[in-house]
């Protein structure tokens, strides 16, 4: 098998020997499943053995959340999700009913492979070829997908299966135990494996399992649940099933190690499967979150305080969705790879589904970043080498392939970031909200969230089961919200009118600066950043800088917008929503008073005492300070918000949820004693 550098993020395909047209692991010499019916064996051992039928047949069911150990060929969630979609048809559950299923996968099949095994189930085929082309590359982490037409998400784990689950929050409802017979694969079905399955079920949680090894029967046992050993599928006599009834001490709630409680939230407890939620501010940040929830099955309030939505810091003409990539394997880091890689997935499937083809509103044909210093071009070459990604999300290009791909020629070689690319943002907000259980308000400035017999009065709205915070500055105007610590910093950007020769550009382009394809004839060329200055009105020195780094570094495409310009183009100054550590600010909110009271000993020194989880004002919760990198940004901050109020497992891991958690100013002040 080929061996990757250790800071890689590639993880290592499946070796297959397909044998007729069954899939056989090289590594494990077995089978992904029956020779004789994949498709009865699934159905058999895991959709009737979690008794989904009965479960599946009562249309209060508004969520369920499955996790599977072994992604594999992805036949048993096309199983499951067909079987979902079934019930949903005979009306024996809410249309609105959403299923999010969770496989951790540590040797995903390559999609060639993938391809193979799709081609076998033409019935399915209504759902593979969704799963083939959202299929992400093999970069080891958390990977959400969304289905549409079966209100379906998809989180494939690329990961051990010990490793993903350790890191994973939530509440699963049925476990299909899969993954290779345990004689074969004893490092999977470990002692850790079982206790992290118990840490996220709860009392109706049930599990099946195609073996019926010993060892298996009583890892699940000792972490309390009742495990029946029942008739196996076809040639294989037994397997189990069973439920978790843990005893009231043997309740798997204990934290990991290092783990910081201030930061924990309790999902089971707090866990809604659906109700009517409050979004203020339909920029990106809102309107990706009212998005998340509404297929959720939420009843979603959008409430604006302009007269429209993505205005301010979502009402530039064109942005782009783009990642630095830096090989430091830092929660900081891993928030905006795995941001960039959800949102380019996500754009794409929301605007396919919506029926609004790449061109003239938006296009993720890929970025290219320009190895424009020294610095930069070593920085790339050191990721090339490490093969910190695989080249279907990063490809280098010559200063002659990159000269061929713009129409101009460039002094610098670069790289390619594929699947990342431009968006007009206020079609994207409009298709985000063109859902049926959004409704938008706008002219609506609001000033006060109000307790109300446990839900919340958004000044006379209401009342809410949730409300979310995303209008930007606008937080700190909320008394519940004023202690998270935002700054303005100014951006002013450059439109230049497109000429024969730059219409020709595809890419959005990233130097210091960047400029993107022409929309409506203008090309969006940017962006100073000033956190000093609070000026609103356009300055010429400023356009000066944004055309000055574009022709600078693309002389060629410089003298094809004919700049210098003679007079000042037109442009747009605004100001990005910023915290002190640059990274967003997405999570449940937390109530300061509480917080100084609980960690007053933090201040003190005292960190190994027993603490509390972090006291938050239930229902309220959080996405702003995005900074300039919104688009790549909220998309992901919205999948987190949803999973945090729904209690579904996390579409990132523990580190990167404290590390843009709300209390982190908080508790960073406490412990230095700041006020
Ligand atoms: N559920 C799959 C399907 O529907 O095709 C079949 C799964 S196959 C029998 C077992 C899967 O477990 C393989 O894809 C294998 O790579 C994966 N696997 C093996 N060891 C693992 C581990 N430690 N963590 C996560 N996945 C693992």
């Amino acid at each position: 098998m080929k061996q990757f550098p250790s800071r890689s993020r590639i993880i290592e395909n499946a070796p297959i020997d397909w044998q007729h047209s069954t899939p056989v692991s090289e590594q494990f010499s077995d089978v992904y499943f029956s020779r004789e019916c994949g498709i009865e064996e699934t159905r058999y051992v895991f959709l009737q053995h979690n008794k989904l039928e009965q479960r599946w047949s009562d249309c209060s069911v508004r969520s369920f959340t499955i996790a599977e150990t072994g992604f594999g060929t992805g036949l048993n969630f096309f199983c499951t999700a067909d079987f979902w979609q079934q019930q949903k048809q005979a009306k024996k559950l809410h249309s609105d009913a959403h299923l999010h299923f969770i496989s951790a996968e540590k040797f995903p099949l390559a999609l060639k492979d993938l391809e193979i095994a799709c081609a076998q189930w033409p019935e399915f085929e209504w759902l593979s070829s969704h799963l083939l082309l959202q299929y992400p590359a093999p970069v080891k982490g958390i990977h959400r997908l969304y289905f549409a037409e079966p209100n379906i998400t998809l989180t494939l784990i690329f990961d051990d299966a010990i490793t993903g689950l350790a890191n994973q929050e939530g509440s699963v409802d049925a476990w299909f135990l899969d993954g290779f017979a345990p004689a074969k694969n004893p490092d999977m079905w470990q002692p850790a494996l079982f206790e992290h399955i118990a840490r996220l079920s709860h009392h109706d949680t049930t599990m099946a399992t195609f073996t019926a090894a010993g060892s298996v029967k009583r890892g699940l046992r000792e972490v309390g649940f009742t495990v029946d050993k029942v008739t196996g599928f076809g040639r294989k006599r037994e397997m189990l099933c069973g439920r978790y009834t843990p005893k009231p001490k043997q309740h798997c709630r204990e934290l990991p190690p290092n783990s910081k409680p201030w930061f924990h939230f309790d999902y089971h407890e707090q866990r809604q499967a659906s109700g009517c939620v409050a979004v203020i501010g339909a920029g990106m940040a809102g309107a990706t979150a009212a998005s998340s929830l509404a297929r959720r099955g939420w009843q979603v309030t959008v409430l604006e305080k302009e007269n429209t939505f993505a205005t301010e810091g979502s009402g530039n003409p064109t942005g782009i969705t783009f990642t630095k990539l830096s090989l430091h394997d830092t929660p900081q880091n891993r928030f905006y790879q795995w941001a960039y890689l959800y949102a380019c997935r996500y754009i794409k499937t929301v605007f396919q589904t919506a029926g609004i083809a790449p061109g003239q509103d938006w296009n993720l044909n890929g970025v290219l970043r320009l190895a424009f210093t020294e610095k930069e071009a070593k920085d790339q070459a050191d990721l090339l080498r490490e093969s910190y990604w695989p080249e279907s999300l990063l490809e280098p290009l010559t200063r002659d392939q990159i000269s061929q791909r713009l129409g101009v020629e460039s002094p610098f070689n670069g790289l390619l970031l594929h699947g990342g690319g431009w968006l007009h943002p206020a079609t994207w907000c409009r298709t985000l909200l063109a859902h049926p259980n959004i409704k938008l308000e706008t002219s609506q400035k609001i000033n006060r969230l109000i307790p109300h017999d446990g839900r919340w009065l958004v000044d006379e709205h209401g009342p809410f089961d949730a409300v979310i915070l995303a209008n930007a500055f606008g937080c700190q105007q909320l008394e519940q919200a004023r202690h998270l610590p935002l700054k303005p910093v100014r951006g002013q950007i450059s439109y230049l009118p497109a000429t024969d020769a730059s219409a020709r550009l595809q890419h959005a382009i990233n130097y210091h600066g960047y400029i993107n394809p022409a929309r409506e004839g203008l090309h969006c060329v940017g962006a100073t950043f000033n956190p000093r200055s609070q000026e609103q009105a356009q300055q010429l020195e400023d356009h000066q800088w944004n055309c000055e780094q574009l022709r600078s570094t693309l002389p060629a495409l410089g003298d094809a917008l004919r700049l210098p310009f003679t007079a000042p183009p037109q442009g747009r100054v605004g100001f990005r929503c910023q915290t002190p550590d640059y990274l967003p600010i997405i999570g449940p909110l937390p109530d300061e008073t509480g917080y100084r009271q609980e960690f007053d000993d933090l201040g003190k020194g005292f960190l190994k005492r027993d603490f509390p989880f972090g006291p938050n004002h239930k229902g309220l919760f959080v996405t702003c300070g995005h900074g300039s990198r919104g688009i790549t940004s909220t998309c992901f901050a919205a999948e987190i918000l949803a999973s945090y109020i729904s209690g579904e497992p996390q579409p990132a891991d523990r580190d990167i949820l404290f590390a843009i958690h709300p209390a982190r100013f908080l508790i960073r002040n406490i412990i230095r004693r700041n006020s």
